[in-house]
């Protein structure tokens, strides 16, 4: 049900959802989101109270870095105890990155935080910015019978799917039905009415406060395979100094070449201390390294499996595990289980695998 009374924080970072087409140069320009109103009068209809931020400078969601993160977490935090819920306009491109770090960021979540856009900027006449807008708010408000909001959690609004944030990923550029959550369902579909999937919907500790982390460390890279890939390209990667941990893209359940010269690169680089996070280049399943001797030896030479987080959740994961100074042996007992939903539990794992 809808809070009549609820108070709701729009965040405005950037992206297409905030542009108009410029009538002289027929290029998308950022609007003044001071006037939102114009573009979306239905804002207006509105029972409850909607306050908006706007990031200074907007940007282009390809420009986000975690220094973009940390001011989007500071302006919730500064914010928190004033509103009852969050959406945050963001570009499609990072969004998942973005939604995938907040979950990490922002412990113990308790209110919803919405993050939407839209593939068509507002002022085109076919956008859909104004159903993920109003549809988003919607959600941000939406309260149980207990008047706790429905979802606590960092999500991805679009078209007509909410989406956990750290399950979901960008797959079209061109649909309006641009993200997917792969691995975990909807955590609710809206059509004629709102329908939430309640039993998927992680809830808070009630006696636990909310806790704002601001720690990440970068000194990530990832590797994609792919058949042929140069021993050099390996080597710059996994020879790159001061890094902490790389992302291993491999094949199907988790697999990888048995060239000896791939697997000693591997090796050494377990052994000066960097985590090797294998995940699939599958969109759906997880990694078992247990099932194919490619796996399994992968699994020898020191690798990790990322079980069937999302690349984007991974990167997140790592930054924020590396930016707290968790020893390595800690990161890889943290990777094995979710923080915030983001990789299947170890009970739910169909042959618990590593
Ligand atoms: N390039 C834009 C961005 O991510 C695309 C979008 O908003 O959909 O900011």
């Amino acid at each position: 049900m809808i809070d009549v009374n609820a108070h709701i924080l729009l965040i405005y970072t950037g992206g297409t959802i905030g542009m108009v087409e410029n009538p002289a140069t027929g290029s998308l320009e950022p609007f003044d989101f001071a006037h939102i109103t114009k573009h979306l009068p239905e804002l207006q209809r509105f029972k409850f109270q909607i306050d908006h931020i706007v990031f200074d400078p907007v940007i282009d969601s390809s420009d986000i870095t975690p220094e973009h993160w940390k001011r989007i977490v500071h302006t919730i935090e500064a914010n928190y105890t004033k509103y009852d819920g969050f959406v945050i306009l963001h570009g499609t491109d990072t969004m998942a990155f973005t939604a995938s770090a907040l979950s990490f960021m922002i412990e113990n979540l308790h209110k919803p935080v919405v993050l939407t856009g839209s593939q068509l900027p507002v002022g085109k006449l076919r956008t859909d910015a104004k159903e993920n807008l109003i549809t988003a708010l919607e959600i941000a408000a939406d309260k149980d019978s207990l008047g706790n909001p429905i979802v606590p959690e960092v999500c991805i609004f679009f078209q007509n799917d909410l989406l956990r944030g750290n399950r979901a990923t960008k797959v079209n550029a061109d649909n309006f039905n641009a993200f997917k959550s792969h691995n975990y369902p909807s955590l609710a579909k809206s059509g004629i009415q709102i329908r939430y999937n309640r039993k998927m919907i992680i809830q808070p500790d009630h006696e636990k406060n909310t806790r704002f982390h601001y720690r990440l460390d970068t000194r990530i890279a990832s590797l994609r395979l792919f058949p042929g890939i140069d021993k050099q390209t390996v080597e710059a990667i996994m020879g790159m100094r001061n890094l902490k941990a790389i992302i291993l893209e491999t094949y199907g359940s988790g697999n990888a070449p048995l060239s000896p010269w791939f697997l000693d690169l591997i090796r050494e680089a377990v052994k000066r201390g960097v985590i090797i996070l294998n995940i699939t280049q599958c969109d759906i399943g997880m990694v078992n390294m247990q099932l194919y001797e490619t796996g399994r030896e992968l699994l020898r030479a020191g690798a990790i499996s990322g079980f069937d987080a999302t690349f984007e959740s991974a990167v997140a994961k790592l930054m924020f595990l590396i930016g707290h100074k968790y020893d390595k042996e800690d990161i890889k007992i943290r990777m094995r289980v979710p923080l915030v939903g983001e990789i299947t539990r170890p009970e739910d794992r169909v042959n618990e695998t590593i």
